[in-house]
């Protein structure tokens, strides 16, 4: 079997203010997880490196650059801390390490691209997915999935690049930036309506781009049946159509029932089941290549029992039972409406 990379560096440690749910705790937690429970071991160490300011305008404007990198030496007075918007917060050592969580993804995507590693799960923060090409919000600093992709496409020839995003907020910095780009598909489940407001499922992209933006709004309450469901019927076949030759993945754990911020009810197998399903898709249609970087994700312990599910399918592990994976057994919301919605938006009529 491949070698299953991961990238983590302590200078992701350094972005953090007290109070904040997006904390260095979130990071401490998934790696003394997975060194406890033997997996760290079994994977190869990427080496972040610092993204250049090249390397950010690959999506990023000049000016949002010099903004978190200017904000953050400054510094807000008397705490350090400034704030980009009423969510998102920078400290000195912010833009040092938003620069080398955005290196970590385009270091782990050469890795793989390179055949050093079959597959990669990259534990990085700031995270990425809120951040558009000229506005950081929503925790988000630089969005280093997007960079990878924008990497990937115009400095490592490939043609067409896949992003799923599974963190339950829409990653509209994603969409943003590929929304009129045919060679990226953009597939995100989350939950709607909710921050940061986006994300309905008539959003399919514009001019050549046109269905390579695929928006899968689901109602509060839905769990690992309701997930599973959206997976098969909808992103599956879309992501096959496409036949990426790389998949990156958002992944951000808040949709677990066990999160403060939303209100879904995944639990910890539906991220196992849904992570194998995108692991058949890379092995299927990107000769196994597949980068998770983490996104979102807010209560420790299902953070870290969530990450190694994802990472236990990179390995070939099975599924390793918890004590909040069991999920309720309470029907959830009825999505066929949504889902048949999606469907004729992208053509799929025979589901
Ligand atoms: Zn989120």
């Amino acid at each position: 079997m491949p070698a299953v990379g991961y990238v983590y560096d302590p200078l992701y440690l350094e972005h953090g203010t007290p109070g904040h749910p997006e904390s260095p705790a979130r990071l401490q937690s998934i790696i003394s997880h997975l060194e406890r429970s033997g997996l760290l071991g079994r994977m190869v160490e990427v080496r972040p490196r610092d993204a250049t300011p090249a390397d950010l305008a690959l999506v990023h404007s000049h000016e949002l650059i010099a903004r978190v990198r200017e904000t953050a030496e400054e510094g807000g007075a008397p705490t350090g801390v400034a704030w980009l918007d009423p969510d998102t917060y920078v400290v000195p050592g912010s833009y040092r390490a938003a620069l080398r969580s955005a290196g970590g993804v385009l270091a782990a995507t050469d890795a793989v691209l390179d055949g050093e590693i079959g597959s990669a799960f990259c534990l990085v923060r700031p995270p990425g997915h809120h951040a558009t090409p000229i506005r950081a919000m929503g925790f988000c600093l630089f969005n280093n999935v997007a960079v990878a992709a924008a990497h990937a496409l115009e400095r490592r020839g490939l043609e067409r690049v896949a992003i799923v995003d599974f963190d339950v907020h829409h990653g509209n910095g994603t969409q943003d930036a590929f929304y009129s780009n045919p060679r990226v598909l953009y597939v995100s489940t989350h939950q709607y309506p909710f921050y940061p407001g986006g994300g309905y499922w008539a959003e399919t992209g514009e001019g050549e781009g046109e269905g390579t933006t695929v928006n899968l709004p689901l109602p509060r309450g839905c769990g690992r049946e309701e997930y599973l469901r959206a997976y098969r019927e909808v992103c599956e076949p879309l992501v096959r159509r496409f036949r990426p030759q790389l998949l990156l993945v958002s992944a951000g754990f808040d949709a677990h029932l066990a999160d403060p911020l939303a209100q879904m009810l995944l639990d910890t197998r539906g991220y196992y089941e849904i992570a194998s399903l995108l692991k058949a898709l890379a092995d299927e249609l990107c000769d196994g290549r597949i980068v998770y970087a983490l996104e979102g994700g807010y209560d420790h312990t299902a953070l870290a029992w969530s990450v190694r599910a994802c990472i236990d399918t990179l390995l070939g592990n099975e599924f390793a039972e918890d004590l909040l994976s069991a999920g309720p057994s309470v029907p959830g919301p009825n999505i066929d409406t949504v889902l048949a919605a999606v469907k004729g938006a992208h053509g799929l009529n025979n589901g």
